[in-house]
């Protein structure tokens, strides 16, 4: 296989870097690309040149030619589907059922619903009394907040890229954008989308590397940046919060969570079933919003784990391109010890391990990949580390509950507070419960059903703010206040 070569994006051009780093696709354990590394000269020529593009060509541009821009990159993504998703699929091993059906369409998507949003997006107005009885008019503007960095994770790597990237240029910014170590292919695609639409030089620019002492360090440190973007984990946040402090940065946190599922014996069986299955082993328990701790009534108990179980030991594990595969390795093998980690832990915090719980045997071709089994343990009290750290792998706990209240006790006993789902048929239990719930996103008798107009965050360690719709365009604007008098 030929190994290939991931250059750095400045100002329109694809260029070396500091160093090199490999590209390894993880359910094979092959280097799959040579990356070049950004350091911090990187990232301030990136800067240098998204701050140019401000007061350049794309500084100009009409909100309409904008979206129309926008509108095309959308096209571009979906004109080179394939290459997305291959690209997507070697870098992070996910099944290709997942990665044609979400990945790859809502990195589409993104750019059309901002550049639509942002079209028809209003500003408020409001008119006051004044004691010389004309009155005034205070209306708001808002216009770019300027250089923007864009720091992603590696576990949804195009649709969490686009997420950020697509509202904040729909506002008019330029970004920096440093995707994943792990996963580098779809944000340099992207890059040759961007170039290739006619997005200006400068606007897009994509450096590649890790965080501290390299390029996302530079990101968070330099003074010409005003505003960071960031998905991943919860401690990262912490690090980028610090070193934004001096600049006094504006910042978005989408971060870690420890998600509740609360099963409920009025639910309807099959659905909570079928969606905890989902909520659990989806992208192999690598999405932020997956559930980690499921929480039944009792009297549903035993059905739930013995049923749970069946299904999660005829999940399909092997090749990515298979469309019959249902789960994919971990990203990394730095990633399976830390996930086979916990499984340990599970059992010497006196866990019982329901199935699963190693490594899984598999062909020859995926032997040097980063696989594990679907876990599910039992047993655990809701003070276990188990319980509380978020493993980030396909693995849950289930636990019984007698009452509602105890159902929401335990839920909400968490750091975290990104997700719930709650499976119920009773529409006020739902609304009460929902209602209940520490956290920024609620799902009832659903999962992961995203409109991207609503607000998407989390709260206590998951996250500061919130994304989405008029969300996005409000953190990606610098609101003005314009008062006349009358
Ligand atoms: P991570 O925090 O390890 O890395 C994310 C990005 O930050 C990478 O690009 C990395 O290079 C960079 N980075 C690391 N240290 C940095 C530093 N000091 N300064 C600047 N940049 C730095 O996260 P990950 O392992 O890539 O992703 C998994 C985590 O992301 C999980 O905790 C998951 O819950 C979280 N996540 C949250 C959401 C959400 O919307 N809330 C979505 C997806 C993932």
């Amino acid at each position: 296989m030929r190994v290939k070569h991931f250059k750095l994006f400045i100002d329109g051009e694809f260029c070396g870097g500091r160093s090199t780093f490999e590209d390894i696709n993880p359910a094979t354990g092959q280097v799959i690309a040579k990356v070049e590394e950004a350091g911090p000269e990187e990232v301030d020529r990136a800067v240098a040149a998204a701050k140019r593009a401000l007061s350049g060509p794309w500084g100009k541009l009409s909100v309409s030619e904008r979206a129309s821009l926008l509108h095309k990159v959308a096209d571009g993504i979906m004109a080179r589907f394939d290459d997305f998703l291959r690209a997507e699929i070697e870098d992070t091993g996910k099944p290709v059922s997942w990665a044609s059906a979400v990945d790859i369409p809502r990195g589409a998507a993104n750019f059309r619903i901002f550049a639509d949003q942002i079209k028809t997006m209003g500003v408020p107005a409001f008119h006051q009394d004044t004691a010389d009885g004309l009155g005034a008019l205070h209306y708001v503007s808002r216009r770019p907040v300027g250089v923007v960095s864009v720091i992603c994770p590696w576990n949804l790597p195009l649709l969490l890229m686009t997420w950020k990237v697509a509202p904040a240029l729909a506002a008019g910014n330029a970004l920096v954008v440093k995707p994943s170590e792990e996963t580098p292919a779809t944000a340099t695609l992207l890059a040759e989308v961007m170039r290739d639409v006619g997005v200006p030089p400068g606007v897009f620019n994509v450096v590649h590397g890790f965080g501290p002492g390299s390029a996302g360090e530079a990101m968070t440190t330099h003074k010409d940046v005003a505003a960071i973007t960031f998905t991943g984990e919860s401690a990262t946040g912490q690090a980028i919060m610090r070193n934004a402090a001096s600049g006094l940065k504006k910042l978005s946190f989408e971060l870690g969570g420890k998600n509740p599922a609360l099963v409920f014996a009025d639910a309807d069986f099959e659905a909570a079933i079928a969606g905890t299955m989902r909520s659990v082993f989806s992208n192999c328990g690598q999405v932020c919003l997956c559930s980690e701790r499921v929480y039944v009534e009792r009297s549903v108990f035993d059905r739930f784990v013995e049923e749970l179980a069946k299904r999660a030991s005829e999940l399909r594990l092997g090749d990515p391109f298979d469309s019959a595969t249902a789960m994919g390795p971990l990203i990394s093998a730095g990633h399976r010890e830390k996930v086979l980690s916990y499984y340990e832990l599970a059992k010497s915090e006196g866990a019982e391990v329901v199935m699963g719980g190693g490594i899984p045997e598999m062909p020859a071709e995926y032997a040097a990949g980063s696989w594990v089994q679907p876990t599910i343990w039992t047993g655990l009290s809701n003070d276990a580390r188990c319980l509380q750290e978020e493993v980030f792998g396909p693995v849950c706990h289930i636990m019984p509950f007698d009452s509602e209240d105890e159902a929401i006790a335990l839920a909400n006993d968490s750091d975290y507070g990104l997700a719930a789902a709650i499976w119920t048929q009773n529409l006020n239990r739902a609304h009460r419960v929902a209602a209940a719930m520490e956290t920024g996103l609620v799902w009832v008798n659903t999962w992961f059903l995203r409109d991207l107009r609503t607000p998407f965050g989390g709260s206590k360690a998951s996250g500061i703010g919130r994304e989405g719709g008029e969300y996005s365009l409000n953190f990606y604007s610098e609101t003005k206040n314009i008062c006349i008098k009358h």
